[in-house]
């Protein structure tokens, strides 16, 4: 395969952009490769600098749900953007796209806009903080709630890749309040509100784990979850800047059937472009400035052509009955066909989904926590991601990411992506 011209580029961007990317786990650092440059995407495909295609299973991490370029989405683009692209005053589609949040989320009453899934996490856990007078936070270790510095404790994604359990530059006495706890561990949970519950504001989860790997939660925990919340008069924060909208356009809270008191999206919720949101019930967004003494802002925050398009986003999500259906069926073929190689060719290797997402682990499961998913060969991994590119497929860059699926998928582009998987595997093996 050709990578000159990427190469290039990349030889050029080292030298302006730390590690010649804005976001460390496109460097492909624990892939051991350099970074494919991409120039233009359609349906499931993307293209590189150098004109090679892959079938993408990154989808821009969760938001490319429709697929690149969908035609729909992207008609009269330009109708909205001769009007003007930025008032810093309030625009009717930031109502509209708030209105239509509240009515798809049902534990929601009142959302406000940001620019990103690590904005709306940090705003929720100053609004928990603020709306309780509490001080502590609980998160889940291998959760990833974006890069805000209370948040930053034993994360997922670029973090567990690069083996930064709590990022430089984090004071402690700032860290000194989150409190961590295993994933799907109920004794855990409980332990750490029986010693610190009084003073817990809240506690943040990623209902399915999908910075670890993929790590569904079961369902008798997030109950636990929920009443133990309940009890001890904390905050429940459902992350779903990964799942709100993918997962079922209700996102996990749907899917589970529990009510969090606050929800975070990101991702599907810009249709592509910068934006994320954070709500909850009415008593407690109203919290938040001007209503309330919690302060949070932003110059771009509801900027109408990210609203239209994020509005848009959910429209065709919500109007299209099957695409749920058909993203979950399309995933299963995929694992199916995955899990059959594995046995076929008898190498140490677990494939798990949740709905339409999948993630290949090398090694054996099961996995319910940190702990498990940190037995995987993440060498293998690489050499399996290199093999998979070298085939045209475009797998998340690190064993601690997720594959997504978009309805622009099709039947060959599976058929295509199981045949390059058992001829990896077999390389690998070899
Ligand atoms: N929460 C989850 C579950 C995420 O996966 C991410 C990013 O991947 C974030 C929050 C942060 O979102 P952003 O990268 O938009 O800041």
């Amino acid at each position: 395969m050709n990578l000159e011209k990427s190469k290039k580029v990349y030889k050029e961007g080292i030298k302006y952009i730390p590690g010649g990317v804005n976001s460390p786990v496109r460097a492909f650092k624990s892939v051991c490769t350099d970074p494919v440059f991409i120039s233009k995407g359609y349906g499931s495909k993307i293209e590189d600098e150098d004109g090679n295609t892959y079938i993408d299973y990154i989808c821009s991490w969760g938001p490319a749900i429709l697929g690149h370029s969908n035609q729909e989405l992207m008609e009269g683009i330009e109708d909205i953007i001769k009007d003007g692209l930025s008032f810093g005053l309030p625009t009717k589609v930031e109502v509209d796209m708030a209105k239509l949040m509240v009515e798809s989320y049902p534990a929601i009453d009142m959302v406000r806009m940001v620019n990103s899934g690590t904005e709306a996490t940090m705003s929720a856990i100053r609004v928990a903080r603020g709306y309780t007078n509490k001080n502590k936070i609980v998160k889940f270790e291998g959760c990833y709630h974006g890069h805000s510095d209370s948040l930053l404790v034993k994360s997922g994604s670029g973090t567990i890749t690069y083996g930064v359990p709590t990022s430089l530059g984090v004071p402690e006495e700032i860290v000194k309040n989150t409190l961590v706890c295993r994933y799907n561990d109920i004794k855990d949970l409980k332990e750490t509100f029986e010693k610190h519950g009084s003073d817990i504001a809240g506690v943040i989860i990623e209902p399915v784990a999908g910075n670890m790997g993929l790590v569904p939660a079961d369902k008798k925990f997030l109950e636990e979850l929920r009443k133990i919340t309940k009890e001890y008069n904390s905050l429940l924060i459902f992350d779903e800047v990964i799942t709100g909208f993918r997962i079922d356009y209700g996102g996990a809270s749907e899917v589970y059937g529990i009510k969090p008191d606050m929800a975070c999206f990101g991702k599907i919720i810009g249709g592509g472009f910068p934006v994320g949101a954070y709500g909850g019930k009415k008593e407690i967004m109203e919290m938040v400035s001007p209503l309330g003494g919690v302060y949070q802002a932003g110059t771009l925050s509801g900027n109408p052509l990210a609203m239209h398009m994020g509005y848009k986003n959910l429209k065709i999500l919500q109007r299209n009955k099957t695409v749920y259906k058909d993203m979950e069926e399309m995933a299963i073929t995929l694992e199916k066909g995955i899990a059959e190689n594995i046995k076929n060719i008898g190498i140490k290797a677990t494939i798990v989904r949740f709905k339409n997402m999948l993630t290949l682990f090398f090694g054996e499961g099961p996995f319910r926590n940190y702990d498990d998913v940190q037995k995987c060969d993440t060498n293998v991994y690489a050499k399996y991601f290199k093999e998979m590119l070298n085939r045209g497929i475009m797998l998340p860059p690190a064993q601690f990411e997720c594959m997504f699926l978009s309805a622009a998928h099709t039947k060959e582009d599976l058929e295509y992506t199981i045949k390059a998987n058992y001829e990896s595997l077999k390389a690998i093996k070899e």
